[in-house]
């Protein structure tokens, strides 16, 4: 039995000596998205022996189950490349398989790498089983336990099909998208929870027996604008009069991100419950409005949805830094840079459009390591969605290479911790990023050693 003084957030204290332990490893990812996926690889990668968990029988999180394309890698103006590193294998991996290609900057957010969301879970898996971590899929963190002073997660309880397991670590890095670990741990956040606006949900849809040629002619703006008519006359109910329809890599698949699900608290089961069902009512509307009126989708038959809908922002934790929209559209650079963003803010929060907010002069920005650590935990480090930042900030360092970038930062921080037996607070920031540049990431001019 852990001793009295431990805290656990859950009823089950009593019954936690009973709990088996599957495993004690240096560094738990828990979260198998982009982000989690990558920090497993870097901390593996470093020597660590790493567990990461996932809760879904698949690698990739949103960048598999909701969508087929990074952006983040090129800034939208020059299309200047920012992010490099186990990010770029992932590229070249699918590039190698002819599951990827280079999208120009049609949507607004940059140059894209659209690719195959089903080779890239398959090139998670061989990337990730490769680098030595070990995975546990369909299994969730429900719960933590931190010692007496309440900074250290010592283990993290996890709920699998073969009922509840807990697993010990020295360091936890939390990749959860929605900072559960954090959350359970007693870390500050702020989020639909706290009252805080959060973006919209959205289910993704792909329709095939689309006239690839015909749909490209017609024009951006024009489909827009049938959107507006369309939902102005009662016809559709489409609450997105805009989004995205693209190619993919299959001939005569096109992948849709339109249906908008507003005021939902993705940490809510029953919300997240009826969003899930919205969403999919919201892709039948967009289907038949696409096939009734839209030229090259006449004969389109809807052939997959999102495996869940997808959440753009839930918990957001306080961290020793909260990057700003001001950093963002300033193009801050910070001496403890872990990566670099160029994306615009682009915010999905309500109404039919999408608010867009450019860096001026096609500026690029760091994302600083402290942004990372959560306040008040010293073995706890996030990457991906749920770092510490604005609402404003979250909606441009949100892009998938971006939570890659923070992943290999977070696993790689977290193997040079657990190495040292040093708090992660106390590894030199410039030791770190010369671990990073020699892995290939992309630092800024400022802090490239
Ligand atoms: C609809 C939509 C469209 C978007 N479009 C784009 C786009 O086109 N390009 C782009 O670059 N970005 C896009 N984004 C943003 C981007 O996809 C996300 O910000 C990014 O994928 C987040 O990665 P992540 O690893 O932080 O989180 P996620 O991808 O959410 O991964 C979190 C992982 O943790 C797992 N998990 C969660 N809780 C637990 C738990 N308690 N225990 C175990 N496992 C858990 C989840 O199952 C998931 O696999 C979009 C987002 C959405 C929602």
């Amino acid at each position: 039995m852990p001793p009295s003084s431990f805290r656990l957030a859950t009823a089950i204290t009593p019954v936690l000596g009973q709990v088996p332990q599957v495993a004690t490893v240096d560094v738990l990812v828990a979260g198998g998205g982009s982000a989690g996926c990558v920090a497993a690889i870097a901390a593996a990668r470093s020597g660590a022996r790493v567990l990461l968990v996932e809760r879904h029988g698949s690698l990739g999180g949103i960048g598999t189950s909701v969508l087929d394309t990074f952006y983040g890698f090129y800034t939208p103006g020059p299309n200047a490349k920012v992010v490099g590193g186990i990010a770029q294998e992932v590229v070249d991996a699918l590039t190698m398989r002819d599951a990827a290609f280079i999208r120009p900057n049609t949507y607004g957010a940059g140059g894209g790498v659209t690719y195959s969301p089903e080779v890239l879970t398959m090139v998670w898996d061989e990337l990730v089983a490769g680098s030595g971590a070990d995975v546990l899929f369909h299994t969730m963190a429900i719960d933590v336990i931190v010692d007496a002073e309440g900074g250290d997660v010592t283990d993290v309880l996890l709920a699998t099909r073969n009922g509840l397991l807990r697993a010990s670590a020295s360091v936890v890095v939390d990749c959860t998208g929605d900072a559960d670990i954090c959350a359970h741990a007693g870390a500050g956040y702020d989020g639909a929870e706290t009252g805080e606006p959060v973006q919209a949900l959205t289910t993704t849809f792909r329709v095939a027996n689309v006239d690839t040629d015909r749909a490209r002619s017609f024009p951006k703006q024009e489909l827009f604008e049938l959107m507006a008519q369309a939902a102005s006359h009662g016809d559709y109910e489409l609450p997105r009069q805009e989004g995205s329809i693209h190619r993919t890599p299959v001939d005569g698949v096109s992948l849709a991100n339109m249906t908008r699900v507003v005021g939902v608290d993705p940490t809510d089961v029953r919300q997240l419950t009826r969003a899930e069902m919205d969403g999919r009512r919201q892709v039948g509307e967009y289907v038949r409005f696409l096939r009734d009126l839209v030229p090259g989708y006449e004969k389109a038959s809807l052939v997959g949805l999102s495996s869940h809908i997808g959440v753009r922002e839930a918990r957001r934790v306080h961290g020793d830094y909260r990057l700003t929209a001001d950093d963002v559209l300033s193009a801050q650079r910070f001496d403890d840079a872990i990566a670099q963003c160029g994306a615009p803010i682009e915010d999905h929060s309500g109404g039919t459009d999408t608010l867009w907010r450019y860096i001026p002069d096609n500026g690029v920005y760091d994302i600083p390591l402290r942004c990372l650590l959560p306040v008040g935990l010293n073995n706890v480090i996030v990457a991906g969605r749920c770092l510490s930042a604005t609402h404003e900030a979250h909606a441009s360092a949100r892009s998938i290479a971006q939570c890659m970038a923070m992943g290999q930062a977070a696993g790689t921080l977290a193997a040079l911790s657990s190495a040292s037996r040093k708090p992660l607070r106390q590894i030199d920031v410039a030791e770190l990023q010369r671990h990073l540049c020699r892995d290939g990431a992309m630092l800024s001019p400022k802090t490239s050693i």
